[in-house]
């Protein structure tokens, strides 16, 4: 099945603060924005449904982000209460409910939820390549028959919701109520100082409240986003939190030396935890040296080859590859003036294949990569409710 796990898309962000339609195709929403300059990345955007069904990214884990304050850290603007940043977590779950009740999404909360998904897309996708070669045998276009194709081959993408950032919880215990909403991970912090914890760029362990917040978060049974720790909550967060952990949108230190990477003694704590760690495709984590609004991809030369860098560099830390994913965070802030130059849109991460392949991983590693290591991690991690399933052994 030549499906993509997506392990990091700011959706609802895209729909709501860039104003983005992503039941559009990526052209239209670029032409929408030919005149705007509120956002760097206006008409760069790389990210929509019809791309990512091309594409066949038909998971992902789909998130809800808005922070307080410390805009001097963060690329996301800050909101000045909590109570504005739940209210706009609350306005991107309403849009999500209403990509679900038009059929363009279906949410994940659990196993039986991601078996049901996963045939529907293998079915999908393998009536809809067996009918456009029946088309190609017939040598014609046939309107009728063409409709019926997009019908077919317009199954719902399924997401997996996650909180970046926890600022917009007034308090650990309103996370019950977003669980029963569907959430199904959490990172506590984004950029600089949160709330609860501290994240990129900032220093510091968790706080009292971000104690309980992980105490909350493993009793639910939330899996713990570690992306963007900061190094002393991240080694804080190992000791004091014992249940599933994953990173959504991680690169490699040794590769790209700054904070927002993970050292190679913290990737292999990770894998050591049975953690999948997910390359991100922000050209700036993938690069060294990247200065923001003057590099360009061309000026860098960053290609997609540079992201199997960042995912091989995680098998050879692990010595198989059984933890490494994608976690694109396309269109996180950022479009094609700081990605891979050989991507245009989302649906190009299927260039990804031919690259490892030729970098010596066999067909099951790459399956794996794509969306198997994190369908499997799922499974472990809703396997059972008594908090240790999801360390069980990959059968
Ligand atoms: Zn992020």
């Amino acid at each position: 099945m030549k499906l993509i796990f997506d392990a990091h898309l700011d959706l609802a962000m895209n729909a709501l603060e860039w104003n983005r339609d992503l039941t559009q195709p990526v052209a239209e929403l670029r032409r929408r924005e030919r005149d705007l300059q509120d956002k760097k990345d206006r008409g760069c955007g790389t990210v929509s449904f019809p791309e990512m069904r091309r594409g066949g990214v038909g998971l992902c884990v789909a998130t809800q982000i808005a922070r307080v304050e410390h805009d001097a850290f963060s690329p996301i603007r800050g909101w000045f209460s909590q109570a504005q940043a739940w209210a706009m977590t609350q306005g991107q779950l309403a849009w999500y409910r209403a990509m679900e009740a038009a059929g363009e999404m279906v949410q994940i909360r659990d196993r039986a939820g991601l078996e049901r998904h996963l045939e529907r897309w293998k079915s999908s996708s393998s009536s809809s390549s067996s009918s456009s070669s029946l088309k190609q045998a017939q040598g014609r276009v046939d309107e009728d028959y063409e409709e019926e194709e997009e019908e077919e081959q317009k199954p719902p993408i399924g997401y997996i919701l996650s909180l970046e950032g926890a600022d917009s919880l007034f308090t650990p215990e309103q996370l019950e109520r977003s669980f029963g909403d569907g959430l199904r991970a959490i990172g506590p912090a984004h950029y600089g100082p949160g709330v609860y914890a501290n994240g990129t760029d900032a220093s510091g362990g968790f706080n009292a409240h971000g104690r309980e917040l992980l105490e909350e978060i493993e009793r639910l049974g939330l899996i713990l986003d570690v992306t963007h720790l900061c190094d002393e909550c991240f080694w804080e967060a190992l000791d004091l939190f014992s249940g599933p952990m994953w990173a959504s949108h991680q690169n490699c230190r040794v590769l790209v030396p700054h904070v927002r990477q993970f050292t190679d003694e913290q990737l292999r704590a990770l894998i050591a935890r049975g953690a999948v760690i997910a390359a991100a495709l922000d050209a700036w984590m993938l690069v060294p040296g990247w200065v923001r609004g003057k590099t360009t991809p061309q000026s860098s030369g960053v290609t997609l080859q540079h992201v199997v860098e960042h995912i091989d560099h995680v098998c050879q830390l692990a010595g198989n590859a059984r933890h490494a994913g994608i976690g694109s965070d396309l269109d996180g802030c950022f479009g094609t003036e700081q990605t891979p130059q050989d991507l245009d849109t989302i649906a190009d991460l299927q260039k990804l294949d031919a690259l490892l392949s030729a970098r010596g991983y066999s067909a099951d590693d790459i399956e794996r990569i794509r969306w198997r290591n994190f369908v499997g991690f799922l499974c472990r991690a809703w396997e059972s409710n008594d908090g240790y399933g999801w360390m069980r052994a990959e059968p």
